[in-house]
């Protein structure tokens, strides 16, 4: 444990903190996303079965989890490789790929894309959301999660040398199943042995955060060293906001290049558009909040590719940085959630 001390730990082995440049802490390179299709608004099943013309793009933002084609991003291997290339071009120096278990994470695939293009890639541990564990995995013991958890960190995962960088995202719905529990409480055991980053994908619910915090917490985790994603569809009220962000994890906004009218999985949200999240940002650096923000795109479906017609992997370095210090967020500011906030996170205890 000492060796990783200091350092972070990215597929093709650790590396100084200070490597690292500017990070996106919650991205996919490979991954399925077919746990979660949703079926398509009535009469646009033709249109489901082939999306992948200009005059269907905006179909295709607005349903992109109706389309089984559009959810297998690791068929865009090559696609993936050239934006990598353009997001190192852009000033991008990190990737936190955080795939787990159920997602169908592939390292090797990490370790090969991370070669290639001299990005850092940093890998996943642990498992996603209740639906996509399987019957052994709801089996096991809290001991044995730990065990796997830990193993996966310290020696590789999936039966390969490849190690992860950090744990999650860990996947939890709302409300947060008995399953979902024992992986929490699994990771931060795990946690409290390695002294590791974690991430934790939070079910659609503004209370969701915070329980998982909670649950966290109670089982040994170290919360200072814990991202919360996908903030931005799932705590919208400002007070509320403040409430969570008192409890100390790290706060992503992380759908960036997200743009749709009707959210699937929770019809009551209303997505933010992206001046929108800027302007969240520029409330909570106001705050003091600025130690603890940290952004990404979570790109995972294949029309979020620029092959596609999509943002890619470079938005927030071309679009989103721009318009922050356009809204008020200083130089500094920025430089703390692209490079320093990450890297404080990433970093072993
Ligand atoms: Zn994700």
């Amino acid at each position: 444990m000492s060796e990783l001390s200091g350092k972070v730990q990215t597929v093709l082995g650790l590396v100084d903190p200070d490597q690292l440049g500017r990070t996106m802490t919650h991205e996919h390179l490979t991954m399925s996303f077919e746990c979660c299709y949703f079926p398509p608004p009535l009469g646009d099943e033709e249109v489901a079965e082939n999306p992948f013309q200009m005059r269907h793009m905006h179909w295709l933002r607005q349903n992109p989890y109706s389309c089984h084609e559009n959810l297998l991003l690791q068929q865009e291997t090559a696609a993936v490789r050239e934006e990598l290339l353009a997001y190192r071009k852009a000033g991008g120096g990190t990737i936190v790929e955080n795939t787990t278990t159920g997602i169908d994470r592939d390292l090797p695939t990490l370790r090969q894309l991370a070669k290639d293009t001299g990005v850092h890639v940093v890998a996943g541990a642990g498992y996603y959301v209740d639906c996509t564990h399987t019957e052994a995995t709801k089996k096991m013991s809290e001991e044995k999660l730990t065990d796997i958890i830990v193993s996966e960190v310290l020696h590789g995962a999936d039966g390969t040398d490849i190690r992860c960088g950090v744990i999650g995202e860990i996947g939890t719905g709302w409300p947060i199943t008995e399953s979902e529990k024992k992986v929490l409480r699994a990771s931060a055991h795990a946690q409290a042995q390695l002294g590791c980053p974690v991430i934790i994908h939070p079910g659609r619910n503004p209370a969701a955060p915070a329980e998982v915090v909670r649950i966290l917490q109670e089982a040994g985790g170290d919360i200072s060293k814990t991202v919360m994603s996908h903030l931005d569809r799932t705590i919208f009220d400002e007070g509320e906001l403040l409430e969570f962000a008192k409890l100390g994890s790290y706060l992503e906004y992380d759908l960036f290049g997200t743009e749709m009218l009707n959210y699937p999985y929770n019809l009551e949200v209303d997505m933010p558009s992206d001046s929108q999240r800027v302007k969240t940002l520029a409330f909570l650096v106001k705050e003091g909040y600025e130690d603890k923000i940290v952004v990404a795109h979570d790109i995972h479906t294949k029309n979020r590719l620029t092959k596609f017609g999509g943002h890619g992997y470079s938005h927030i370095l071309k679009n989103i940085v721009p318009k922050m210090l356009m809204r008020g967020i200083s130089q500094h500011q920025v430089d703390k959630i692209l490079i320093d906030n990450p890297k404080h996170w990433l970093t072993f205890k």
